[in-house]
């Protein structure tokens, strides 16, 4: 048997192997302290059962998160399941008979380049959208945005953006369900949105540390959503993406992500000092949202204090800098609690429909 991890989005250190399974750290994020997101593959003969032991969970960002997590699987990497997965208070254990020879682990569905790249290309052969490169990562990766929406009258102009936080891959699914039900011409929520905006998508802000396999970093080791305060050359994805942002105007922003701990999605809003009608607004999408998606609960009050006039945190620096509603969504990296054994509604395609919900939920706030 062997591990690989050697691999876009990889991330994994061996430190024990054998034929029936090995002792595995996770590897610190760039230049930073963060820990948690894993990916890597077993290559070995099938049908024997394998432990696989995680001996620095126990010290990993979000500790609390293990007690409702189980690890994911795929052998095609297209199809995802979950396995038991046991945490003793230092160490994550999962047990395995693989039934192929190659097999992938992983903390969240990955989302990959070359899925960007391909619904980056469908976008562009659509008559609706114009790509953009807003500037390049630390690293000199492109920075691709979308601008979807031909309305020639002054429109509203809605920004969504995507994995501020590298490993929160769930965030760029659910902006990819976003993108292509605003490419569907005979969806009507999505017709009716675009009469009235332009929808403004940078579907990956973080690319170098996604495919360095980062939980939150860019290359530099910073949090980017903690940085549009002051952001330095340490952090030009938030200093390209501002100077974007300003240029064009902001009316609506949407900050997709996911959430270690919480195993159900919940949608938060800026506590800056905004006008009534702002917040107004945002209570209504919160709204909308709740009544199309049953795995919402109410947005967690314990971080209260970290968010209060934060504006190194993008939704307060938005609403403060552009006085408009702001939103931070979060989906689960655990299966969701209370929604039954069987069924798992937030892996891929559960984000991908938490995406398309919000075209409906905008067009009703939208004016
Ligand atoms: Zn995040």
């Amino acid at each position: 048997m062997r591990i690989d991890a050697d691999f876009e989005c990889g991330n994994i250190i061996v430190q024990e192997l054998t034929d029936t399974g090995a002792i595995l750290f996770i590897r610190p994020d760039s230049e930073a302290e963060y820990f948690q997101w894993f990916y890597f593959r077993v290559i070995g003969v099938p049908d024997i059962a394998r432990t696989f032991k995680f001996a620095n969970a126990g010290e990993a960002s979000y500790v609390k998160a293990w007690q409702y997590y189980r690890v994911l699987v795929s052998y095609d990497e297209k199809n995802w399941f979950r396995i038991p997965t046991k945490y003793d208070g230092s160490t994550l254990t999962i047990k395995h008979t693989a039934v192929e020879s190659t097999t992938s682990y992983a903390f969240f569905v990955p989302y990959l380049t070359a899925q960007r790249e391909a619904l980056l290309q469908e976008c562009e052969s659509s008559l609706l959208v114009t790509r953009r490169n807003i500037g390049r990562s630390h690293l000199g990766k492109p920075l691709d945005m979308v601008e979807i929406g031909d309305a020639v009258h002054p429109v509203r102009k809605i920004w969504v953006i995507a994995r501020q936080h590298a490993g929160e891959s769930m965030a760029e699914w659910a902006t990819e369900g976003l993108i292509k039900r605003l490419l569907d011409p005979l969806d009507s929520a999505s017709h009716a949105l675009l009469s009235k905006a332009k929808v403004y998508v940078v579907p990956n802000i973080n690319p170098d540390g996604s495919a360095l396999g980062n939980l939150r970093a860019n290359a530099a080791g910073v949090d980017l959503n903690r940085s549009w305060a002051e952001p330095d050359d340490k952090c030009p994805e938030i200093v390209a993406i501002q100077k974007a942002m300003k240029e064009i105007g902001v009316d609506f922003f949407l900050d997709m992500h996911g959430d270690e701990e919480r195993p159900f999605i919940w949608v938060g809003h800026p506590d800056v000092n905004q006008s009534t009608k702002a917040k107004q607004i945002q209570h209504q999408l919160e709204q909308e949202l709740a009544e199309r998606n049953p795995e919402i609960r109410p947005a967690p009050k314990e971080l209260g204090e970290e968010v209060i006039d934060n504006l190194g945190l993008a939704s307060n620096w938005v609403a403060a800098t552009f006085n408009c509603p702001a939103w931070i969504t979060e989906l689960p990296f655990a299966k969701p609690a209370d929604m039954g054994d069987e069924a798992d509604s937030m892996l891929q395609e559960g984000c991908l429909r938490f995406g398309r919900t919000c075209v409906e939920a905008l067009n009703v706030v939208v004016d």
